[in-house]
Order: C-alpha cells, then sequence, then structure tokens
C-alpha cells in the first residue's frame, strides 16, 4: 500500500489501545488515511473473560468484528501479521505485503517470556503453552482454558503468577475467585493454589485476602514469594523459592513483555543492568519513542512512565484513554499544532464472588507534580459488593461502546 495523497497513520494491533486509536483519529483528523493491522479475525475482550469463563456472560459479550467497526469509522483493517517496521523508509512489512506510513502507533499488548523460564528450550515451551495456556493473550487460550475448567473433575488446579510488571496485576486474583467459586458452585472436589511471584496481593489485598479467607477457605491457597525455579509440562511439577507443587491442571503464566513488533521496531529500552528492560522507551507524556517522534506506543507495551510508580496499570482502561490521547496528539500535529499533555486514569473492577455477585475495585489518577514528574494517587475499594458488579458491566458496555459503536 504505497502512500496517496492523504497522510496516512497505520496502527498495529486491534486490541484496547489500536482500536481506540483507529476510530479516534478519523473523528479527530477524517482527512487523515487510518491503517489498522491485526493478526486476529475477530476481537476477543480479556476483561470480563474471567466472569466469561465461569458463563456469567455469552462469548458474543466479548467476541466483536473488526470489518463491520473498521467500515462505519472509515478507517482501513488489514487482517496481517505485522513483521517488520523500517523507521527511515517509514515502511511497516505484513504478511499481506507492504504499508508505508507518516506516524506509526504500536499497539501491540504483551508476549509471554517463556524463555526467562525454558531458555531456548521450545519443546517446553510449547508444551507449556498448548497444556497449560496462560490465557492472557487473545487467542484460543481462552477457549482451551475454559474447556479445562469446565472439565475438570477435582485435584490440585495451580496458577503461576508472573513478576512485575504484568498485564492487569489483580486479574488473576479475580480469576482465582472465579474458578474456586465454580469449584464451590458444581461441588468438585478441586483446590485453587496461586503460586505468586510478589510477597502480597496488590492491588486491593485485603479484599482479596478477605475473599480468599470468607468466601474460599476450603478452596484457595496463597503462596507468596513463590519466584518460579522450574516448570515441568510434562511430569506437572513446578519448583518455586516458596517449595514444588504437582498439579492436575495448571494456568502457567510466565513471565510478561511488550509484544514481538516493539522489538522488531527497536523500541524496546535498555535497563541499569544493560540488559533489555523488555518494554518500550517512550517519552512518558507524549508517548512518542525517544529516538523517534513519529512512533508511538501505547497501552500494555509502555515501558518505564515515572520514578514514582514506574508502569502504568497494565490495563484496558489505560490503553483506551492511550489511544484517545494518541489519537489527539496526532491530530494536533497534522494540524500543524504543538498538543499540550494529557494524562490518562485507570479503574479496574474485580469480581470476587458469584453467589450473590459481588465485586471490589481500584482506582488510580495522575498528575504532572512541580518537577514534571508522573505522579499516581491509588484508591483500593476494598468492601465487596453487588453495586460494584453493576458498575463493572456498565464500565465494560462504555469501553466496548466506545470501540465498536
Ligand atoms: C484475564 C484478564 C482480565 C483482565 N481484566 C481487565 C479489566 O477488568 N479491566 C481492564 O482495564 N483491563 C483488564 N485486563 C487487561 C487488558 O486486557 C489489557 O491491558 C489490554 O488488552 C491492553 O490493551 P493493548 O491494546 O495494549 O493490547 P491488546 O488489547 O492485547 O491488543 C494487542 C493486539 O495487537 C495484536 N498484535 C500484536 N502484535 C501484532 C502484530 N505484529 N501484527 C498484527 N497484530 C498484532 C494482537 O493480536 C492484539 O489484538 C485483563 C486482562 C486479562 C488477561
Amino acid at each position: 500500500m504505497p502512500k496517496g495523497r492523504q497522510p496516512r497513520v497505520v496502527v498495529c494491533g486491534g486490541g484496547w489501545g489500536g482500536l481506540t486509536t483507529a476510530k479516534y483519529l478519523r473523528r479527530l483528523a477524517p482527512k487523515t488515511e487510518v491503517v489498522l493491522v491485526e493478526r486476529n479475525p475477530v476481537f476477543f475482550s480479556c476483561p470480563v473473560s474471567n466472569k466469561w469463563l465461569v458463563d456469567m456472560v455469552d462469548t458474543s459479550y466479548l467476541m466483536h468484528d473488526y470489518l463491520q467497526v473498521s467500515e462505519r469509522h472509515g478507517y482501513k483493517f488489514v487482517q496481517a501479521e505485522m513483521l517488520e517496521v523500517d523507521r527511515s523508509a517509514k515502511t511497516v512489512v505484513t504478511t499481506q505485503g507492504m504499508i508505508d506510513y507518516d506516524y506509526l502507533v504500536l499497539a501491540p499488548g504483551i508476549r509471554y517470556n517463556y524463555e526467562a523460564w525454558f531458555g531456548n528450550d521450545a519443546r517446553m515451551a510449547n508444551a507449556t503453552r498448548s497444556r497449560f495456556p496462560a490465557a492472557y493473550v487473545t487467542n484460543a487460550e481462552h477457549i482451551a482454558l475454559k474447556k479445562a475448567l469446565h472439565a475438570f473433575k477435582g485435584g490440585d488446579w495451580v496458577m503461576t503468577l508472573p513478576p512485575p510488571p504484568q498485564r492487569c496485576p489483580p486479574s488473576p486474583y479475580e480469576r482465582a475467585c472465579m474458578v474456586a467459586w465454580w469449584f464451590k458452585k458444581n461441588k468438585i472436589k478441586g483446590k485453587v493454589t496461586i503460586l505468586d511471584h510478589k510477597d502480597g496481593i496488590r492491588p486491593i489485598g485485603p479484599g482479596f485476602r478477605t475473599a480468599f479467607q470468607e468466601l474460599y477457605k476450603d478452596y484457595i491457597t496463597y503462596v507468596p514469594n513463590a519466584h518460579v525455579r522450574e516448570v515441568d509440562p510434562f511430569n506437572r511439577t513446578i519448583k518455586t523459592a516458596a517449595g514444588d507443587v504437582r498439579f492436575d491442571h495448571a494456568v502457567l503464566m510466565a513471565p510478561h513483555q511488550a509484544g514481538d513488533i516493539a522489538w522488531k521496531a527497536g523500541a524496546v529500552g535498555i535497563n541499569a543492568q544493560g540488559k533489555p528492560s523488555g518494554w518500550a522507551d517512550v517519552d512518558p507524556q507524549m508517548l512518542n519513542l525517544l529516538q523517534d517522534r513519529d512512533v508511538y506506543v501505547i497501552g500494555d507495551a509502555v515501558g518505564q512512565v515515572s520514578p514514582q510508580f514506574q508502569f502504568y496499570p497494565k490495563s484496558g482502561h489505560v490503553a483506551n484513554k492511550h489511544g484517545q490521547i494518541v489519537a489527539a496528539y496526532i491530530a494536533e500535529r497534522l494540524a500543524g499544532r504543538s498538543p499540550g499533555t494529557v494524562l490518562p486514569d485507570n479503574l479496574c473492577y474485580m469480581m470476587v464472588n458469584g453467589e450473590p455477585r459481588e465485586a471490589i475495585s481500584v482506582q488510580f489518577d495522575y498528575k504532572i507534580n512541580d518537577k514534571g514528574v508522573i505522579e499516581q494517587t491509588q484508591i483500593d475499594d476494598n468492601q465487596r459488593r453487588a453495586e460494584l458488579v453493576t458498575e463493572n458491566f456498565r464500565w465494560a458496555g462504555l469501553k466496548f461502546d466506545d470501540m465498536f459503536s
């Protein structure tokens, strides 16, 4: 796709960040051609998927069509994998061919770093991914996890939680609650063991701890500081710094990193030890690459933005806000103006009980202090209650509307 006369923005990734960027760009800069490149044929939402695992919502609630929404908003949807980025030529290579760009927005989400567990042993990584998927990226893993849960007859169900930063930190605890609730409701003699890399539950720790004790005392065992040392998907064993376990089924979450294309675009930074940080190095306020103003990275792939709290929460809420913000930045630049800084916020609801339906929540706000540093304030709402479930579904409805209507 060589460029025509119109300016062109190419967006990589039709997830929470990329979809929002494409829609808002068309609205704010209608003379701009927008091309969305996404490898999957349909959208599937990770948010709300823990409730879908236990049949609280239908698949149709999470799945959305890309072609219809792209037609509605007037951007081009290209179903393809983006393979390479040539920043000097301002061209990307996809499985469908090459596309020129004026601005590029990378919203690839995360990838699993199985190398941290298995080095170059692809057999171990593939066996882990196919037998005990994490279901933390949008593909067939969610279906596999749901099938495994619905076929589970009893025994030890183990979850390894990755070290921070990770996609949606509270969601593994929500998933543990939903699985435990499923066992309880269906009288399955199953036990959920959470092997957490962290030294405690964060965020909304008290809310989750109370739910574990009051609702799932006989179902959930929480193990902090369980740094994974060895995983064997064939013998179903995990060795950790806090002890070794055997499992009947497991949700094996390797550490998270920015998606492949961030690496291929040369966007990933270097940490204090001189090693790849795993996340994209961006201007904390403008979200463009430090070494290339015309390439933006948004959503989960973004690296450190503040010495105070380091990373934005890797959430759909933040990715959606980033999409709106970056679309406005690019629209301003296309109009020949300098954009002013806009910061996101974050809001997450986590369901902890299925009967009655109850949730807890956490909210984050951001501002720039007088030293020019982004500061975070966090409000945990640990009091589980039905009202937060209603708010959760209202939130999801508004976000789906924002991306798809
Ligand atoms: C179980 C679970 C529960 C969650 N609950 C919540 C919640 O309640 N609230 C909340 O705010 N967040 C939640 N999240 C987090 C949320 O899903 C992510 O933070 C959000 O999806 C990040 O958006 P993104 O655009 O950065 O990445 P994604 O939404 O993952 O989108 C990335 C897209 O890019 C595509 N892609 C990647 N590389 C390429 C390539 N090279 N070529 C073409 N396409 C590519 C992928 O296929 C994908 O569609 C949850 C996550 C999980 C796993």
